[in-house]
């Protein structure tokens, strides 16, 4: 057991390495952030800063002496660094769930191989394998890198073999992977926490919608069944037991149009669609993240109150700051920044959470705030 008052090590200086940094702080430990941004989120309110790269073995010597454990906010942290870390401190999640989720391909057959339904994909390396394309797939496809993929960067669609050639070229011929397009009823996504023992707490189903690839606003309770909701967590729990996973992490699923439960991927870390769980939870996936490291007990998952997380890009900053004080004027609506300098479009700024009497309030309440925050 890792007790308040000890020092742990967060790769990444992210706006998750920050809310982690938060969760710790309040609990009474201090944190130290490896990052090579000078002004990353989590590093400028950690206890301390080490501005380097990922695979500086100075610098990971320094940081594994410091810390009596060390988690990640970022699966691209070089598999490579946790294992040197490993050596030396303790360190969750490993280095070998890590690796299952670096790479598209690499994750996809893993998550295959447990028998559990992913969108039918292929493997792009060469331009030869896409001639194999239409023997495996259905077009319309989405041509996605296998690594350093995020917000829906590095994906194109394709309705036809050229344009999986053109797309290929234009992803500078990067290993890739070519899955079918689903057609989606739905997205939901699942936090789970998962202790050193193999105990596991669930937060509830959470509904995403995306925008240009980017999540855009998460809904809990989602609207799927039941059953469905009981369906995605367990494969969420199989997942994370096959990983052998300590720690907090999400799983991100489409539902087609039929009905069926497709898993898309595995993050190996809190999840943007957890946001919710900051104020809408007894306990926020970034404390169970605190909790499952320092191997303490997990905190209560329930959900308070329906709740509708908004997402904030740097799209709606305009020659000033967004209104802030009028979106602080409903008294239900919770912001959190993370203290970015600079706006840029696509960018994740912030989000805010509107709690509400029901998911259908709160979503009449999220969406007015959000429309008046744009507009301004
Ligand atoms: P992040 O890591 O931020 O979740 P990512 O870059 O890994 O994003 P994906 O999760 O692969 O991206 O895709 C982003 C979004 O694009 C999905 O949530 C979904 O809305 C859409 N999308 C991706 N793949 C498919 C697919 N095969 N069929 C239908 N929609 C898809
Ligand atoms: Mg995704």
């Amino acid at each position: 057991m890792i007790l308040p008052g000890a020092t742990l090590g967060m790769l990444g200086g992210g706006q998750l390495g920050r809310m982690f940094t938060t969760a710790a702080q309040t609990m009474g430990y201090k944190v130290i952030v490896l990052d090579p941004d000078p002004l990353s989120p989590a590093g400028i309110i950690a206890d301390q800063h080490l501005c380097a790269k990922y695979d500086d073995k100075v610098i990971l010597e320094s940081l594994a002496l410091a810390c009596d454990a060390v988690t990640t906010e970022f699966e691209n942290i070089p598999a490579s660094t946790l294992a040197y870390l490993e050596s030396k401190t303790v360190v969750h999640p490993s280095s070998k769930a890590l690796e299952k989720t670096q790479n598209r391909i690499i994750e996809k057959q893993f998550i295959a191989s447990l028998g559990i339904a992913v969108a039918p994909f292929l493997p792009i390396r060469t331009e030869e394998d896409i001639d194999d394309v239409e023997s495996h797939i259905q077009l319309p496809g989405i041509l996605k890198v296998a690594n350093f993929g995020y917000d829906g960067k590095g994906q194109v669609v394709c309705h036809s073999l050229d344009e999986v050639r053109q797309a290929f070229a234009l992803l500078n011929q990067a290993e890739c992977v070519f899955e079918e397009r689903i057609d989606l009823d739905r997205e939901v996504s699942t936090v789970l926490a998962r202790g050193q023992l193999g105990d596991i707490s669930n937060f509830p189903v959470a509904e995403n919608i995306h925008i240009n690839g980017i999540l855009h606003s998460t809904t809990v309770p989602s609207a799927i069944s039941d059953e469905q909701a009981r369906t995605v967590m367990e494969i969420a729990d199989k997942i994370a037991e096959s990983l052998n996973y300590v720690g907090t992490m999400a799983v991100e699923f489409f539902i087609s149009k039929e009905g069926d439960i497709i898993t898309n991927e595995i993050a190996p870390r809190p999840h943007n669609s957890g946001h919710f769980t900051l104020d809408a939870c007894e306990t926020s996936q970034f404390e169970q993240q605190v909790r499952m490291l320092c191997n303490l007990p997990s905190g209560n998952c329930e959900l308070k109150s329906p709740v509708v997380m908004i997402n904030i890009l740097g799209d709606i900053w305009g020659s000033s700051q967004p209104d802030w004080h009028d979106l602080l004027s409903i008294p239900n609506n919770k912001l959190h920044l993370y203290g970015k300098q600079e706006a840029r479009v696509g960018r994740k700024m912030g989000h805010f959470n509107v709690l509400a009497a029901s998911t259908e309030q709160a979503m009449v309440v999220a969406n007015n705030s959000f429309e008046r925050l744009k507009a301004d």
